[in-house]
C-alpha cells in the first residue's frame, strides 16, 4: 500500500456493500473489457434477501442520518472527497478497465466527479421560505425523502453514481446504488470506500442481474428512485414506482439537435460540433445526434466536419493521441452496427468513407461516421444510436429547422451555433429541450439544473433546484 493511502483497498475483488459490510453471493456475474471482449473480474449478484437487508439498513440509518445537522453532513461529504482523492488513480484505472475510455477522459471523470460534483453540493443550502400575515407564520421547509434507490447506466458510471449520492446525502437521505451490470466495478468500490466515512446503511451498493432494478422499483421501503438510463426502461420504472407512489426522477435518452447558422466560422465551429457528436464515442445522453447546417455553407461545413472526424483517433486508452475508446458493451455495439447496416441498405451517403464497422483487437471499436443528408424518416434521424454515427442535413428556413429539431419524442439538450448570438439565443428559446447550449456542444455542470423535456425525463438533478428532488416540502403553520 502506498504511504499516501489511509486504508488498504483491493481494486481487484468486488463485493456488494450492505449495512456497512462487504457481502458476497452464491452467484457471480462479470463485466467485459470492451477493448478486447474478454471477461473482467467477478461481481456478486445481489438477491432479493440482499436488497431487503440493504433497505432495512438504509431505513434504520435514515432515522439518525436525517437528524445530523446539515453542516455535519457536509463535513462527512468533504471527508469522503479527501479519502476518495487518495485513490483517484485506482479509480481512473478501474474506470478504464470497465469502460475502455481514453486515459485523459477517464481521469477527468474519476478525478472530477468527487471533487467537482460533491465539491459543488457542499456549497448548497437547503432553502426555507417564510410567510407571515396577521393570523399565522408559515414556514416551508424541505425534509429528506428517505431511502433513495439510484439506478445507473453504463456510460458515466462514476459521475452518475456520485451525482446521485451527493444531493441524497446532503439532504439527509440514505442511498442504495445499483450500477449497470455492464459497469459494476467503480460504483461498488465507491460504496466500499464510503464505509470509512459514513455510518452503516447511509451509502450502500448492490450489483447484479436484470432482476435487481425491477425489485428496487417495487420495494415498499424505498421512497425514491433516481433513474438514469434509456427512455424504454424509464417508462417501466415509472410504471413500477406508481404501485407504491415512489417519487421518481427520470434522466433518460436524447436525440439532440445542433443548428448551425450561416454566419459561423466554419473551420472553428465544425471541429467543435464534431466533438459534441463523437465525445465518449457518442455514448453521451447529451451528445449531438442530429446536425442541421444552413444550406449556404452545407458543403464546406460537411467537408470540415468530415475532416475533423477523421482526426479523432480511435484506440486503446493509453495509445498516444487516442480520442475515442470502444462502445462499452457488446449489446450496444451490435445496436450501433445496426445503424450502419440500415444506412447502407437504404443507400445513404457515408461522408466519412467506410460504410461498415471493421473489427479491431476483438474489442467494440467504431470509427466516427457522418451520414450525408439522410431522409427525415430514416432511423439515424429518428432514433438515438448512442454511438459515433451522426447525420448531417441542410436547412434553409429558420422556422422549418426549429420544427424539424423539435420533431422528436426526446427533449434532453440541443445546441445552436452562430456569430449572431441574439439570433442563436432566439432559436434556443424555441427548442423543446431541457438544456440548450449556444456556441458550445453540451457541457454539463453540477452547478446548473439538468433534466429532460418530453420523453427525456421527469424532474431533474443538480443545481439548487436538483437538491429539492430529494426532499418533500413541508409547511409548518403556526397561528398567533
Ligand atoms: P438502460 O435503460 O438499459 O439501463 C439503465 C439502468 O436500468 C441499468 O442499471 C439497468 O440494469 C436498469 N434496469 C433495466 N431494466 C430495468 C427495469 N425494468 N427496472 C429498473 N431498472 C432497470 O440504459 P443504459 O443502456 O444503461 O444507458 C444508456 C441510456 O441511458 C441512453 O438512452 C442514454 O441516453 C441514457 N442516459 C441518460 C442520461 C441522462 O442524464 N439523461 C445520462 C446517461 C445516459
Amino acid at each position: 500500500m502506498s504511504p499516501s493511502k489511509t486504508i488498504n483497498i483491493d481494486f481487484t475483488t468486488f463485493h456488494n456493500i450492505i449495512d456497512g459490510k462487504q457481502r458476497d453471493a452464491k452467484t457471480y456475474t462479470n463485466g467485459v473489457d470492451p477493448t478486447t471482449g474478454e471477461k473482467s473480474w467477478d461481481v456478486p449478484v445481489a438477491t432479493e434477501q440482499d436488497l431487503n437487508d440493504a433497505v432495512r439498513s438504509a431505513q434504520k440509518a435514515f432515522e439518525s442520518w436525517s437528524q445530523v445537522p446539515v453542516e455535519e453532513r457536509k463535513d462527512k461529504l468533504r471527508a469522503f472527497v479527501d479519502l476518495y482523492t487518495e485513490y483517484k488513480e485506482d479509480f481512473t484505472n478501474l474506470l478504464i478497465k470497465e469502460s475502455g475510455k481514453p486515459r485523459a477522459f477517464a481521469q477527468r471523470e474519476a478525478e472530477g466527479s468527487a471533487a467537482g460534483v460533491i465539491g459543488h453540493h457542499v456549497n448548497l443550502n437547503i432553502p426555507e421560505e417564510r410567510y407571515e400575515d396577521d393570523e399565522r407564520v408559515a414556514i416551508t421547509r424541505y425534509t429528506p425523502l428517505g431511502v433513495v434507490g439510484a439506478i445507473c447506466p453504463w456510460n458515466f458510471p462514476i459521475t452518475l453514481s456520485i451525482g446521485k449520492m451527493a444531493p441524497a446525502l446532503l439532504t439527509g437521505c440514505t442511498i442504495i446504488i445499483k450500477p449497470s451490470p455492464f459497469t459494476p466495478y467503480t460504483a461498488l468500490k465507491i460504496a466500499e470506500l464510503a464505509q470509512n466515512v459514513f455510518p452503516p446503511g447511509v451509502v450502500q451498493a448492490v450489483g447484479g442481474d436484470d432482476k435487481l432494478g425491477p425489485m428496487m422499483t417495487v420495494h415498499p421501503g424505498i421512497s425514491k428512485i433516481s433513474f438514469t438510463g434509456s427512455i424504454a426502461t424509464g417508462k417501466k420504472v415509472m410504471e413500477a414506482c406508481a404501485k407504491t407512489l415512489k417519487r421518481v426522477t427520470l434522466e433518460m435518452g436524447g436525440n439532440d439537435a445542433a443548428i448551425v447558422l450561416p454566419d459561423v466560422d466554419i473551420e472553428k465551429t465544425a471541429p467543435q460540433v464534431a466533438m459534441g457528436a463523437f465525445m465518449n464515442s457518442g455514448q453521451v445522453c447529451v451528445a449531438t445526434k442530429r446536425i442541421y447546417v444552413h444550406e449556404s455553407i452545407y458543403e464546406p461545413f460537411l467537408q470540415a466536419i468530415t475532416k475533423a472526424a477523421g482526426t479523432f483517433k480511435v484506440g486503446l486508452s493509453d495509445d498516444p493521441g487516442v480520442m475515442l475508446g470502444p462502445i462499452q458493451n457488446k449489446m450496444q455495439y451490435e445496436r450501433v452496427k445496426g445503424f450502419f447496416t440500415d444506412s447502407k441498405k437504404n443507400g445513404y451517403k457515408f461522408a466519412t468513407g467506410k460504410d461498415e464497422v471493421e473489427e479491431m483487437n476483438g474489442g467494440f471499436f467504431v470509427q466516427p461516421t457522418i451520414i450525408d443528408n439522410p431522409p427525415n424518416e430514416s432511423r439515424i434521424i429518428t432514433e438515438e444510436p448512442f454511438g459515433p454515427i451522426v447525420p448531417l442535413q441542410p436547412w434553409s428556413d429558420e422556422a422549418e429547422v426549429i420544427r424539424r429539431a423539435n420533431n422528436t419524442n426526446a427533449g434532453l439538450a440541443a445546441s445552436v451555433w452562430g456569430k449572431d448570438v441574439a439570433r442563436a439565443e432566439k432559436i434556443a428559446k424555441q427548442l423543446d429541450a431541457g438544456s440548450i447550449f449556444v456556441n458550445s456542444f453540451s457541457k454539463l455542470t453540477p452547478k446548473v439544473f439538468f433534466g429532460g423535456h418530453k420523453e427525456s425525463g421527469i424532474g431533474g438533478e443538480w443545481g439548487n433546484l436538483g437538491l429539492l428532488a430529494y426532499c418533500n416540502a413541508q409547511c409548518i403553520h403556526t397561528f398567533k
